[in-house]
C-alpha cells in the first residue's frame, strides 16, 4: 500500500498556532516556554493532536525536525492527566531506540518536559552496570526509554514488567532495522498488553520499513515531513571537490576561519577519526572523537564537552552519532562521503535543528564521485557544488600550519632546486 502523505496545506494554514493554544496541561506549557518552544514544528503540529486522541501514528521525519517533543509532549500530558497516584503503578510508555546515546537524549527531553508533572522517565541501555538500573526500575516510573538488548535482559531476569504499557514508541525504526533489531521489535509486541497505542517514527522509508510499520500499527495516522527533500530546508548543503590527501587542509582552514563555530566532522572509520584528530592536533586545533571503540563513559564525556562548547570540533563515525541532538552545530563536514547514501541525510540533519539554520559541506575526492552520484540519486536531485578555482584550492594548501606539509613543500622545492643544478652538471660532463 503506498503511503498516503499528509504533507498537507493544513500545516501552513495553522502554522501560526502556538503551544499556548493547545489543550495540554499547564505544567507542560510552562516547561515548553522555559525551553523557548513557543510554536510547534511541522511534525509536532501534525502528531500531537492524533497522539492525544489515542490514535496510532506512523511518521516519517528526520532528526532535527523536533520529533522527540512531537511524541514526548502528548505522552507526558496523557500520563499526567490520568495519573491519580504517585505510587509505583507500572510503566505506561515504552520508547524503544537503537542506541544508548539516543536513549539518553530522549530521556533528557522527557525530563525537561515533565518537570512539575506527575510523570517520571528513565532510560536503560547496555554498556554500563545494570544494578543501578534495576534499583531505579523498582521505583515509581511511567516512561521507560530502552535499547533492545538491555531491555530484554532485564525482562528475562524478571526486573522489568511491561504488562501495564499502553503506549509503545519506536524511534528511528530504520536505524533499528539496520542494526538487526527487527526480531526484537516483533518480540516486544508480544510482551505488551493486547491493546495499546503504537507510534512509529522513522527518518527514511522503504519497502522493508513499510512492511514492518504496517504489521505494528492499526489504522495509523500517517505523517510525512518534507517527502520530496529528505534534507531539512533549514540546511544549506553543498559539495566541494577535494582530493583525499588535501582534505585535512580544507578542514583546518574551515575551523580556523570559523573559530567560534561548532563543527561536526564525519569520517568513514574509527581509524580515520583518530587520524584526522591527530592531523588537527598538529596544526593546533583541539578536537574530540566518538566511535564504536570508545567506552560508554568516554562517549558521554566527549558528547558533553562538545555539547557545552568546551571543544568545538567533534569527529565522528556514522553509527556513533546517528540521531544525536547537539545544540548549535553550525557546520557538518562530510570529510568522507558516507558509504550508505541515506546516512548523508542523517549526517546533515545534525545541523539546522528545530528552527535554526545550518550548513553542511561534503569533501568529495575523485574516487568518491560514484558515492556522490548515489547520494544524489537518493535525494532525487544534485547537490550544489562549491565554486572553487585552482588558485583558491592552492591557497588552502598554502594556508596550512602543518609542519609535515611544509616539509613536503621543502622536499619538493629542494628536489626542484637539485634538478636545476643537475642540468648544468650534465652539461659540464659533456664538455669534458
Ligand atoms: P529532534 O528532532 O527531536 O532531535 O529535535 C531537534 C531540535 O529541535 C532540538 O534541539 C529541540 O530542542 C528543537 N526543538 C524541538 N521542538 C522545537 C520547537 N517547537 N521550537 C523550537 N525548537 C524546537
Amino acid at each position: 500500500m503506498p503511503l498516503k502523505l499528509l504533507f498537507s496545506k493544513q500545516g501552513q494554514k495553522l502554522s501560526g498556532m502556538r503551544f499556548d493554544d493547545y489543550h495540554i496541561s499547564f505544567e507542560v506549557k510552562k516547561n515548553l516556554a522555559k525551553l523557548g518552544f513557543t510554536k510547534p514544528t511541522d511534525i509536532q503540529f501534525k502528531s500531537i493532536p492524533p497522539i492525544l486522541k489515542g490514535e496510532d501514528v506512523l511518521a516519517i521525519a528526520q532528526t532535527g525536525t523536533g520529533k522527540t517533543a512531537a511524541f514526548a509532549i502528548p505522552v507526558i500530558d496523557i500520563i499526567h492527566r490520568k495519573k491519580t497516584t504517585s505510587r509505583a503503578d507500572g510503566i505506561k510508555c515504552l520508547v524503544m531506540v537503537p542506541t544508548r546515546e539516543l536513549a539518553e537524549q530522549i530521556h533528557g527531553v522527557f525530563e525537561k518536559l515533565s518537570k512539575h508533572t506527575k510523570v517520571k522517565a528513565f532510560s536503560i541501555y547496555g554498556g554500563v552496570e545494570q544494578d543501578k538500573q534495576i534499583v531505579r526500575l523498582q521505583e515509581s516510573l511511567d516512561v521507560l526509554i530502552a535499547t533492545p538488548g538491555r531491555m530484554f535482559d532485564l525482562v528475562s531476569q524478571g526486573h522489568l514488567n511491561l504488562s501495564r504499557v499502553d503506549i509503545l514508541i519506536l524511534d528511528e525504526a530504520d536505524h533499528m532495522l539496520d542494526l538487526g533489531f527487527v526480531k526484537d521489535i516483533y518480540d516486544i509486541k508480544k510482551k505488551l498488553p493486547r491493546t495499546h497505542q503504537t507510534l512509529f517514527f522513522s527518518a527514511t522509508i522503504n519497502e522493508q520499513i513499510k512492511k514492518l510499520a504496517y504489521s505494528l500499527v492499526k489504522n495509523a495516522i500517517r505523517i510525512q515531513i518534507s517527502p520530496k527533500d529528505p534534507v531539512s530546508k533549514n540546511v544549506n548543503h553543498s559539495v566541494a571537490f577535494i582530493e583525499m590527501d588535501d582534505k585535512r587542509f580544507f578542514l583546518e582552514r574551515m575551523v580556523k576561519e570559523h573559530p567560534d563555530s561548532k563543527i561536526l566532522v564525519f569520517v568513514r572509520t574509527k581509524v580515520r577519526a583518530e587520524r584526522v584528530a591527530k592531523a588537527m592536533e598538529r596544526v593546533g586545533i583541539q578536537s574530540v572523537t566518538i566511535h564504536g571503540d570508545k567506552e560508554q563513559k568516554d562517549r558521554f564525556d566527549v558528547m558533553n564537552r562538545f555539547k557545552s562548547g568546551e571543544v568545538k570540533i567533534l569527529i565522528a563515525t556514522d553509527v556513533s552519532a546517528r540521531g544525536i541532538d547537539i545544540p548549535n552545530v553550525e557546520y557538518v563536514v562530510n570529510y568522507d562521503l558516507p558509504e550508505q547514501a541515506e546516512n548523508y541525510v542523517h549526517r546533515v540533519g545534525r545541523t539546522g535543528r528545530g528552527r535554526e539554520k545550518g550548513f553542511a559541506v561534503a569533501f568529495c575526492s575523485t574516487e568518491e564521485i560514484p558515492m556522490l552520484k548515489e547520494i544524489e540519486t537518493f535525494l532525487g536531485k544534485p547537490i550544489s557544488v562549491v565554486d572553487m578555482d585552482k588558485n583558491e584550492y592552492q591557497d588552502t594548501l598554502d594556508f596550512t600550519e602543518d609542519v609535515d606539509n611544509n616539509w613536503k613543500d621543502l622536499i619538493k622545492e629542494n628536489e626542484a632546486f637539485l634538478s636545476t643544478l643537475k642540468k648544468p652538471n650534465k652539461g659540464k660532463k659533456g664538455k669534458r
